[in-house]
Order: structure tokens, then sequence, then C-alpha cells
């Protein structure tokens, strides 16, 4: 492999760790789920295994192809998400809710896609909210997410709207319910979630302006007993369940309307508790649920 290739896969196991939350892979070691032995990519087989992530214990797969280093990446199932490609889902989703929040506020001028041009004086780009209007006197952008945006994508969205006194809500389509089984939030999920007080807007076709918030709760793993020899050495583990750190358990809140059970809040810059990325202070469209977790 040349030297050029071996920085680029660095730096997509890199990325890789970061969607994901967790460098425990990035240098190539696995255990294996029922001997906990430690097993190195460039040598392991697939037969090797089952195997899983000494840091968060999540399922780890051995990934062995011709153009790149042999490797292990993190296994979980994940949010049944739109892809970049499925616009018409998406423009779907926004017209469906753009019409109903027109019904109910005949004087808010909704929009789909309008442009909110660039506000030169005061250093504001050009914004396209995918939805957009008034409820009352506040004005209020809906994005609605697909394609996994980057975290400085949204934070310089987020500052966007907060500039202009927009008040900003994001809801995450999905293709089906996204059910009770734990499962890996991706990084943006993570990073909504933390904007809006710990839950993710979740919608779904035919839900009208219904969405769900779902608070991202604990879930864990059992790591059964197990006794080896390492090194000439006796070794035991397991025994015991283990908090998954990037996998969750979906907890619903009660199903909530965006044009009723939504208000404005300005919140300021915070950093999440367990999170590195700081929140920048915004402007946002929230329930006011208690909170139910
Ligand atoms: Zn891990």
């Amino acid at each position: 492999m040349a030297l050029d290739d071996e920085h680029s896969d660095s730096d997509e196991r890199q990325r890789d760790a970061e969607e994901v939350g967790c460098y425990g892979l990035f240098r190539g070691i696995a255990k294996n789920l029922y001997t906990h032995e430690k097993w190195d990519a460039r040598s392991a087989y697939k037969a090797n295994g089952p195997f899983y992530c000494p840091t968060c214990f999540s399922d780890a797969v051995l990934r062995k192809c011709a153009q790149k280093m042999d490797h292990f990446a993190h296994r979980a199932r994940l949010s049944p998400v739109l892809g970049p490609k499925e616009k018409k889902l998406h423009d779907a989703c926004t017209s469906e809710i753009c019409e109903l929040m027109q019904a109910h506020f005949p004087e808010g001028k909704w929009a789909v896609e309008r442009l909110i041009p660039e506000n030169k004086a005061h250093g504001i780009k050009a914004l396209v909210p995918d939805i957009s209007g008034r409820v009352g006197t506040t004005r209020v952008a809906i994005e609605v997410q697909v394609s996994a945006l980057t975290i400085p994508r949204i934070v310089q969205r987020t500052t966007d709207y907060a500039k202009r006194g927009i008040a900003l809500v994001w809801i995450v389509p999905l293709h089906e319910p996204l059910g009770d089984f734990p499962f890996r939030p991706r990084l943006y999920e993570r990073y909504l979630h933390s904007i809006f007080f710990g839950r993710t807007y979740y919608w779904w076709a035919g839900r009208g302006l219904t969405v769900t918030p779902v608070h991202y709760g604990p879930a864990s793993r059992h790591i059964e007993y197990r006794e080896w020899i390492e090194d000439g050495a006796e070794q035991s583990a397991g025994g015991f369940s283990l908090p998954y750190k990037i996998i969750k358990t979906p907890i619903y809140g009660a199903d909530i309307s965006l044009h009723r059970d939504f208000l404005g809040e300005n919140r300021g810059s915070f950093t999440p508790e367990n999170g590195r990325k700081e929140i920048p202070a915004c402007r946002i469209w929230r329930d006011a649920l208690p909170v139910w977790w």
C-alpha cells in the first residue's frame, strides 16, 4: 500500500470512528465475544469471531479488502432514515407538512424551499428552509433532515437561523417506525438530540404533523464469563452486563404535533455532558413535554 493510500485509509477510519462515536477499533484490535481473546485484523479470520469492540462493547465485523488495510468496523442497527438520493420521499414529506401548517395557520405564509436572501450587512448567508412560515408572530423553519449533514453545516445553519430570529426544528424522516430494539444513532442524530434537550424528532409517511420525540436511553449487553490463557498467563473476563457506549434504547415520548405542541425558545451555547461538540447559541422550535425518561 502506498504511503498516500495509508494516510487516506487512516483518515477514513478516523471519520468512521467520529461518526460512530467510538475509537475502540481504530488500531485494528477487537475481542472474541466468547473467549475475550484479542485479535488483530491483519492476522484474524472471520472464523475467529464473533468479535466485539473492547471499548464500547458493540459488535465488530472484520473487513478485508484489497484497497484498504484490514480492519474491524462497528456493526449495529441504525435508524431507517432516508438516503441522500431519496429526494422524492423528502419532497413528499415537506409538502405534506407545509400544506397542513398552511391549513392551520392561513395567515402564516407557509412555503416550501423559500429563499431568504443573504444579509450582507449582518454577514448572514442566504437560507432556504425546507418549510417555513409563521405561527402567530413566531417565525418558524422546519428542516427535514435527509442526507447525513456534517456537524459544521448543522452548526452553521443553526447559527444563521438564530441570527434571523427564526425558531428552528429539525425532524428526521424514516422509512418506517423506529421500533423498540436498541440502535446506534448516527452522529447528526446524536447532535440534534443534544440541541433539543435530549430528544430527536422522528417522522414517517402519512403522519401529517405528528412527530415522535425519542430519547436515547441506555442499552447494555451481557458479557459471558470466560477464562483463557494469554501470553502464558491465566486471564478471565465477563460474567456481567455492560452498558453500551454508543448503542441506545429508544425511549418514546408522547406523539406530538408540529402545529400545537411546539414553542420558540432561545437557548445559550452549551457543551453536552458527555459530548465534545459544543452547541451554539440557537433559537429552537421545541416541544414542552416534561422529561419522560
Ligand atoms: Zn467501539
